[in-house]
């Protein structure tokens, strides 16, 4: 998939927001949702999409959306940061098949990192246990404040 294109309401973090597919939720407001990323990169790898939302990656996005995202994307980092005590976090986030994006509802990637513990790639790791999942989230919600 390109830059361009229309936003299809089938995919699968749409179907999430529905509630027609299972997720591992964290947190949500009246503007983002958190889950748990199910082939997760490292032990926390968490996910924050705008609710209200029909922008497939970053260049779409109204300003006004964004800017409560990226809030929101700051709230669950610092509450991954409590909960896992992690060395460092990525925060990141695809624009475009040939940049890696393989989900085309604007989302944002956090990934707590340890020292001398290997990134997994992305896109290409195995699914993680749904129930360790939900422990992590409840351990990070536990931390949102
Ligand atoms: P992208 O590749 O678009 O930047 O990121 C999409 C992310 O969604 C990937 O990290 C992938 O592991 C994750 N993902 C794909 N399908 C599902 C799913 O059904 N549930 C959850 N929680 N994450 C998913």
């Amino acid at each position: 998939m390109s830059l361009d294109g229309t936003y299809d309401d089938g995919n699968i973090f749409a179907k999430i927001l529905r509630g027609e597919a299972p997720a591992a939720r964290v947190f949500e407001d009246d503007h983002v949702l958190a889950f748990m990323d199910v082939f997760p990169q490292s032990r926390g790898h968490t996910l924050v999409i705008p609710k209200h939302s029909v922008a497939r990656n970053l260049l779409d996005e109204d300003p006004g959306v964004l800017a409560n995202v990226i809030l929101g994307v700051q709230r669950v980092t610092r509450a991954v940061r409590a909960a896992l005590n992690p060395d460092g976090i990525v925060v990141t986030q695809f624009n475009g098949a040939p940049a890696g994006q393989t989900v085309y509802h604007l989302h944002f990637h956090i990934i707590p990192r340890w020292e001398g513990v290997a990134l997994g790639r992305h896109g290409a790791g195995g699914m993680a246990d749904p129930g360790e999942l939900k422990v992590l989230a409840a351990e990070i919600a536990a931390k949102i404040s």
